[in-house]
């Protein structure tokens, strides 16, 4: 490119995305996100992988074989635009069955290119100049580029670490919320933290969000993926939430299927026409084949004993790691779902998470990502866990067992 058409010159809401996402530095130049830094850092190191959070074990055969056979069937065209009806059938009976939400698939449900097009498309439809969305923080780094997309004002409220995990801070809560608040946008069980939203904390979000009249957005992706005793309360059933909540999922992390981009949104019939009218204008549609795949996945019941094994497997191999990491003189917050454990290296003596996990390769060769990657520079949740590296557990228990005994260089003697 030449000079001209690079740095601030080139119109468009590109830099507004960058600076939302903290990839635009103060001189006017931009970096790469820390999770593509940490993975490049990884594969020229040849330390263990424990930043980006994706399975190193495919899905079910079983699933695998129906996308097999739905390209040699000849489902290789452009779906209908909400997703192809079995698919949507079997989302709404997923939220029958396990929640006792009633849906309708035909006006209810939209299959999405992901959660990530669903929770694009839902802020771009739903919220603009002058409107506020508010999330969790730390969030997932998607909500603050799509944000910055629509052109909308990010507030946010905190997770705080506390003895019984990352809780939200209701008092912080309460004062995020203004009459601008149009979309709050909510992720339980949450990413980074692995906290799993109690009923009462759903149930002061419900009461603010109709207070102020918000819509909640839902990111549910870890719906099943809990442990020990925590339950995931959809916001969706508690009274009088059904009629102002998106609730969003998606196939990737419940069935090990993260490449194949299977989302859904379902909600009032009104506001997922709204999603409809925005999604048909990114997409338009995606995975023909994989559609009735995973429709076969989400309605039979050898996927759903396949998911609680899953579930299962990943609560041990957290304690594997979270024990490793205590070990090694890290402070853990045990999480109670996801794939991810959030580790405060202050007790190492290391101020800065960033710093840590530049040099965690040569110190002892495993790499995650600071949390910092997912709060916004200089915010209370910011400064607070300014210390603390993210690292992922969704990784065999070998790779795991290996990644421990590396960071056991870092005991102090
Ligand atoms: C992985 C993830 C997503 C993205 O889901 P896709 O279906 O792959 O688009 C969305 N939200 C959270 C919190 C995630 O961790």
């Amino acid at each position: 490119m030449t000079p001209e058409r690079t740095g601030s010159v080139v119109p468009g809401r590109w830099r507004e995305v960058l600076h939302a996402t903290g990839l635009l530095a103060a001189d006017g130049s931009t970096r790469p996100t820390i999770f593509a830094e940490m993975s490049a850092l990884a594969a020229s190191t040849g330390a263990v992988n424990l930043g980006q959070g994706f399975p190193d074990v495919d899905g079910p055969d079983a699933v695998k074989r129906a996308a097999i056979q739905a390209i040699a069937d000849g489902h290789n065209q452009y779906p209908p635009g909400s997703g192809i009806a079995p698919l949507r059938a079997a989302v709404a009976g997923h939220q029958q069955r396990y929640y006792g939400l009633e849906v309708d698939p035909d006006t209810e449900v939209l299959i999405t290119t992901g959660a990530t097009e669903a929770l694009a498309a839902t802020v771009l439809a739903l919220a603009g100049p002058g409107d506020e969305v508010l999330t969790l923080e730390p969030f997932y780094d998607s909500y603050a580029a799509v944000i910055a997309l629509a052109g909308a004002r990010h507030t946010t409220a905190p997770l705080s670490p506390g003895a019984d995990g990352f809780r939200l801070d209701q008092a912080a809560l309460r004062a995020a919320f203004t009459d601008r608040t149009r979309l709050v946008i909510l992720n339980t069980p949450h990413n980074p933290t692995g906290a799993v939203l109690t009923r009462a904390e759903l149930e002061l979000v419900a009461q603010l969000a109709t207070a102020h009249d918000a819509i909640v957005v839902t990111d549910e992706v870890y719906e099943h993926l809990v442990f020990d005793s925590a339950t995931h309360v959809p916001v969706a059933t508690l009274p009088g939430m059904a009629d102002r909540t998106l609730t969003i999922s998606s196939a990737g992390k419940t069935f090990s299927f993260t490449g194949w981009k299977i989302g859904w949104i379902s909600g009032p019939a009104p506001l997922v026409e709204a999603v409809r009218t925005v999604k048909q204008f990114l997409t338009y549609v995606s995975g023909a084949p994989f559609q009735p795949a995973i429709a076969v996945a989400l309605a039979d019941d050898d996927s759903d004993t396949w998911v609680r094994g899953l579930a299962a497997s990943l609560s041990a191999r957290r304690d594997l790691l979270c024990n490793g990491l205590e070990r090694a003189g890290f402070a853990v917050v045990r999480p109670q779902g996801t794939y991810f454990v959030v580790a405060d290296g202050a007790p190492l003596g290391f101020d800065d998470g960033a710093a840590l996990c530049r040099r965690l390769p040569e110190l002892a060769g495993v790499v995650g990502v600071p949390v910092s990657a997912f709060t916004r520079a200089g915010s209370p949740a910011d400064v607070a866990l300014r210390s603390t590296v993210r690292f992922t557990f969704v990784k065999r228990e070998s790779v795991l067992r290996e990644a421990v005994d590396r960071l056991g260089a870092l005991r102090p003697a």
